[in-house]
């Protein structure tokens, strides 16, 4: 179990807090990005990365392979969709994507855009844990926050663009 604050202050204990997430238990600070019948898109604020996006299933599932032929179908779309919207709104040229199993919570994937700061930590997947690092630790200042809640507000609406289309 782990215990979450609420934005009304009370702490609520979960078991899974990508469950608490795309059930609606919790409000993800930002909003939600996007969902469709099986997945749920968010950003993690605690990184305040533009267009950074958790794709997060709504079935607490933990591998690839348990998801339904459906799910699966709806995942790769969803996946394409925000990626357009991510280029679309906020010219995100490439994105880093990576989900893995052993995670305490359930089956949901990052797709972290690649920013030219970011080259100073390598490139490929070396680089991303120390930029994550950098981005929670460096950057929770006024300025990025303040960009990426505007980016999530673009991201939001050009995404609804896409799934409506
Ligand atoms: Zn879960």
């Amino acid at each position: 179990m782990r215990t979450i604050t609420l934005s009304n202050g009370e702490t609520v204990e979960v078991k899974c807090l990508s469950c608490a997430l795309t059930s609606g238990l919790v409000e993800p600070d930002g909003g939600v990005i996007g969902e469709t019948a099986h997945f749920h898109a968010h950003q993690d604020v605690a990184y305040p990365i533009k267009g950074l996006v958790i794709v997060a299933s709504k079935r607490h599932v933990i591998s690839l392979d348990e998801l339904t032929e459906e799910e699966r179908q709806d995942y790769i779309s969803f996946l394409a969709k925000i990626r357009g919207a991510q280029r679309a709104a906020l010219g995100i040229e490439h994105v880093y994507y990576f989900y893995n199993e052993d995670t305490t919570h359930h089956f949901h994937t990052w797709m972290v855009p690649r920013y030219p700061w970011m080259e100073r930590f390598g490139r490929s997947v070396e680089s991303v844990r120390p930029v994550l690092l950098h981005a929670r630790t460096q950057m929770n200042d006024g300025k990025s926050r303040e960009e990426m809640l505007s980016g999530i507000q673009r991201l939001t609406a050009e995404l609804k663009k896409q799934i409506d289309s």
